[in-house]
Formats: structure tokens, C-alpha cells, sequence
């Protein structure tokens, strides 16, 4: 379905983005991997895609912190591919405290990495995009996009964020070929949410089956999605079956948006 494409997945090296980075190139899209982890780990799971989908398969380590690299990295992909023709903006982190704790230098990462990043790396992407009348974008949201829980305000804030900036990004590129969605996870079982059930863990005494016990109470299936299911919904976003949904925000949250 996407042979010829090129497809850029920021924070790609684990989890969710991971799990989009493969369907994507298992679809025949040529990939851009980015994020951070041990570097022999990174060229296993690189070499392993391109092998396994017999597609072309880089690597770039910008910090999706930092604008410039942003720019260099969007740059470098497109020296390479032409143009990147699916731009996946997923790379993100948490930290949980209530507000009076919140370091300030903890709520200015999360808002660089998990919102900022989003539009340096669009709008850096969107010229030659639509030089090719083709494109999609999906931003990594979550039900904290459209709701919110304690202790957690950079992300929420970032996350409703990153909803509004898919609705103005649908809305300039309407008609162009271009579709703009955002994906709205509930709980899902990658290192970002094991390091939360091991917090809740410690903090409520008890074993971490418990506390993922509690943390899916909010989850009406008591299910966790899978990377492999959000990954679907993406490559559904890629198909022509998409091309009139656009500045949506999508949960896939077994439930939690239904109460
Ligand atoms: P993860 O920790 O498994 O993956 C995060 C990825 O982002 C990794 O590849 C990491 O290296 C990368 N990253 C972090 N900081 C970076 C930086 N400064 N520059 C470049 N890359 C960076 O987490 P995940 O759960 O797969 O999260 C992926 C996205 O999904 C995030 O935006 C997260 O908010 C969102 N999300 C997760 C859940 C969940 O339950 N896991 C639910 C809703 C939304």
C-alpha cells in the first residue's frame, strides 16, 4: 500500500512509534527511525526492518527537543528520499507530580518534546509535501488530549495541545492532498507506562500487578491497547479509504472516552 513512500516516525526506537515504524515499512514504505537508546540496539532493529520489509531503512538521532536538529534531520531525509511523505510525530515522555512540584525544567521538556517538536518538524516537512500533492501526518495524542487526569499538566496541556495544532494543520492543508489526523492511546504496555506502574507500585505498597489492576480502572476493557493495534490505525490514516478524514482526533482507548 505504501511502496515508493517515505515515512518519518519521531521517537520511533521503542513502544508505540516502534510498533508504526514496522507496519509502515511493512507496508513497503521506505523509513526514517529516530529517537534515542543504545546504539547497537538502534542498528539491530534498523537492519532487521529494512531485512524483514526489504525497504530502506535510516536512522537519525535528533533530539526532538532541539528545533535545529528538527530541521537538519527533516533536511537529511529528504536529500535522501525526495520528500517525506508520511510524517509521524510520536516521540514523547512523561513526568508525573502535582502542580506545586512540577520542576519547571520538567513541564519545558515535555512541552518541547511531546508538543513543540510536532510543529518544527511539520512545518519543516509540509513545503515539499505539497510539492507532491500528497501526504499524511499523524501526531501521537492520547485521551489526555481530550481529557485530563491529577499530576500530570505538561502532558495533558501538551497533549490537548497537539489535538488543536492537528485541527489548524488539517485545516491550511485541506484540499492539498494532505490529511492531518491525531491518535488518541489509552493505556498501552511500553517502558513510558511501565516506569508509571512501578511509581504507583512504590508509592500505593503494593506488587505491580496491583497497580496496573489500578491504573486500568480507567480503561472500561481493563485491556491494554497494543502498539500493533495503534500501528493498524495509522496505516488505515495512510489509505485512500482516509483521504477525506483529516484534523480528527481518534481515540483507541478500550472505552475510556465512552463515560
Ligand atoms: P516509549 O518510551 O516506549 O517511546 C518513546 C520514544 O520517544 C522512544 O523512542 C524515545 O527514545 C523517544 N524520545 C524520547 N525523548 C526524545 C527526544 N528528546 N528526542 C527524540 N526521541 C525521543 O513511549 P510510548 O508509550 O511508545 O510513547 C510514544 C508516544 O505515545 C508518546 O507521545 C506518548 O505520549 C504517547 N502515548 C502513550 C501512551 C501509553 O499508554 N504508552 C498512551 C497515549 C499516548
Amino acid at each position: 500500500m505504501l511502496k515508493g513512500k517515505t515515512a518519518l516516525v519521531t521517537g520511533s526506537t521503542s513502544g508505540i512509534g516502534l510498533g508504526m515504524a514496522k507496519a509502515m515499512a511493512g507496508e513497503g514504505a521506505n523509513l526514517v527511525l529516530n529517537g534515542f537508546g543504545d546504539a547497537g540496539e538502534i542498528e539491530a532493529t534498523r537492519a532487521g526492518i529494512a531485512k524483514d520489509s526489504g525497504v530502506e531503512v535510516v536512522y537519525s538521532g535528533a533530539d526532538m527537543s532541539k528545533p535545529a536538529q528538527i530541521a537538519a534531520m527533516i533536511e537529511e531525509a529528504e536529500a535522501r528520499f525526495g520528500a517525506i511523505d508520511i510524517l509521524v510525530n510520536n516521540a514523547g515522555i512523561q513526568y508525573t507530580a502535582t502542580l506545586e512540584d512540577f520542576p519547571a525544567e520538567k513541564w519545558d521538556a515535555i512541552i518541547a518534546i511531546n508538543l513543540s517538536s510536532a510543529f518544527h518538524a511539520t512545518r519543516a516537512a509540509l513545503p515539499k509535501m505539497r510539492g507532491r500533492g500528497w501526504g499524511r501526518i499523524i501526531n501521537t495524542a492520547s485521551v489526555h488530549g481530550l481529557v485530563a487526569s491529577v499530576e500530570k499538566s505538561a502532558y495533558v496541556a501538551a497533549k490537548h495541545g497537539i489535538v488543536g495544532l492537528t485541527k489548524v494543520t488539517a485545516l491550511e492543508t485541506a484540499g492539498s492532498g494532505i490529511t492531518c489526523n491525531a491518535i488518541c492511546p489509552g493505556w498501552v504496555h511500553t517502558p513510558l507506562v511501565q516506569k508509571q506502574i512501578e511509581a504507583r507500585a512504590a508509592r500505593d505498597g503494593c506488587d505491580e500487578a496491583a497497580a496496573t489492576a489500578a491504573m486500568l480502572e480507567r480503561q472500561p476493557t481493563k485491556q491494554f491497547v497494543t502498539a500493533q493495534q495503534i500501528a493498524g490505525l495509522a496505516c488505515f490514516l495512510c489509505s485512500d479509504a482516509a483521504a477525506q478524514m483529516t484534523g480528527v482526533p481518534i481515540p483507541i482507548d478500550g472505552g475510556w472516552m465512552a463515560q
